[in-house]
């Protein structure tokens, strides 16, 4: 049994997958070419916003973000403690202080009382400017934007939607992407939307932005004249190759992939519920299904129910096994465990089970008997 099928996927749309590689292999446009604007408009019509701009990853896309912006030394940047590092790392690429927040124990999001406690702290100690709050669609689930923006406009601070794992998911009609003063997603091959290698991209609604998107990504030239530099930049493309891959793949996640992880889900959530403690999805919203995590009792429970899984073939992961704040590259910042006890409470009680749009009916059969064998 595969953990995200992705050869399931290849076989079903290799005709348009192939191709479409075999077309950039024969005009030569490797880079920028048709597909990849092709590619930006069809995604910002997807999700429902004016710009979109890819790049070469997920988390080249937040990077490009904190160049958008300017985030330098003197600002504090708010992450989810329990998310995949690079939503931390980003703010510290450019200097920023990284905050780690506590997560809702329920849905694994942000929590929003928990955000604004430690930005009153941070204004009150007041060494760093509180500038930036990174939320995290963490798999596959929009975090609570409704309270979150709420306390990001209050604060005068940004809003950045961190949707690498929440492509194709939604709150209150509105669709991932679209949170925030800018939104991210990854195509890193096992994300919602993958392609077949890595990639990324921005997400914006003003014209201005969306200018300097497109500037940063190459290196800083001008729109006008691609050896006038006046910014800083980095060289950040999305390949055309990956965005022939992805062309195809966004028609087949819209078309019928989220229906079949959602049918997926809730095979999962009847036949686990009451056994174990099943994902909970935020009021308003729907999920893309990256991951379908449950929670066991305790680290023991969680270890030998992975075990009971491997022994019968079934892989599972463990998504995330340590916090941010304890991640040894923050030795220094010294954060203190009893600020997150939920974050510490779904390292250690967290597992993720097999979940992808191909999985069969048996092979759920097969999961939800060994997890639920795992408990005697
Ligand atoms: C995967 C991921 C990223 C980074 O994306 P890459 O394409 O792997 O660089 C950033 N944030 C979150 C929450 C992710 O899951």
């Amino acid at each position: 049994m595969e953990f995200h099928d992705l050869r399931a996927q290849y076989k079903s749309l290799k005709r348009e997958i192939d191709a479409g590689i075999a077309e950039v292999l024969e005009k030569g446009n490797y880079i920028l070419g048709h597909q990849v604007s092709e590619l930006e408009q069809e995604l910002a019509r997807d999700v429902g916003i004016d710009y979109c701009v890819t790049c070469a990853s997920g988390t080249d896309a937040l990077n490009l973000a904190m160049m958008m912006w300017g985030i330098s030394k003197e600002d504090a940047v708010f992450v989810p403690d329990f998310t995949f590092f690079a939503t931390a790392g980003c703010a510290s690429n450019v200097g920023a202080r990284v905050i780690p927040v506590d997560i809702d124990p329920d849905t694994f999001t942000m929590s929003p009382e928990a955000l604004e406690e430690a930005i009153i702290c941070a204004e009150f100690e007041g060494s760093y400017r509180p500038r930036l709050v990174i939320a995290v669609d963490l798999f596959g689930q929009p975090a609570d934007y409704e309270r979150i923006s709420k306390i990001a406009l209050k604060h005068r601070m940004l809003l950045l939607e961190d949707a690498a794992q929440g492509y194709g998911s939604s709150l209150n009609g509105v669709n991932a992407c679209c949170f925030g003063d800018a939104a991210i997603t990854s195509f890193f091959p096992s994300k919602p939307l993958g392609c077949y290698g890595d990639g990324g991209a921005i997400f914006v609604d003003a014209q201005g932005e969306y200018e300097r998107l497109l500037s940063l990504r190459s290196n800083g030239r001008s729109l006008e004249d691609k050896y006038d530099n006046r910014i800083i930049g980095t060289n950040s493309r999305l390949d055309t190759l990956q965005a022939a891959v992805l062309l195809p793949k966004l028609r087949a996640l819209r078309g019928y992939e989220l229906d079949a992880l959602n049918a997926a889900a809730r095979f999962y959530t009847k036949s686990l519920k009451g056994f174990v403690k099943t994902p909970r999805v935020i009021k308003g919203g729907t999920s893309s299904w990256a991951q379908y995590c449950i929670m066991l009792e305790n680290e023991e429970q969680r270890n030998h129910a992975r075990y009971v899984l491997q022994t019968r073939d079934i892989p599972s992961m463990v998504y995330y096994p340590r916090a941010i704040h304890q991640q040894a590259a923050y030795a220094d910042y010294d954060y203190a465990d009893d600020l997150f006890p939920n974050t510490l409470a779904a390292c250690k009680r967290i597992l993720a089970l097999p979940m992808h749009p191909y999985i069969s009916r048996e092979e759920l059969e097969k999961v939800v008997t060994a997890v639920k064998d795992s408990l005697y």
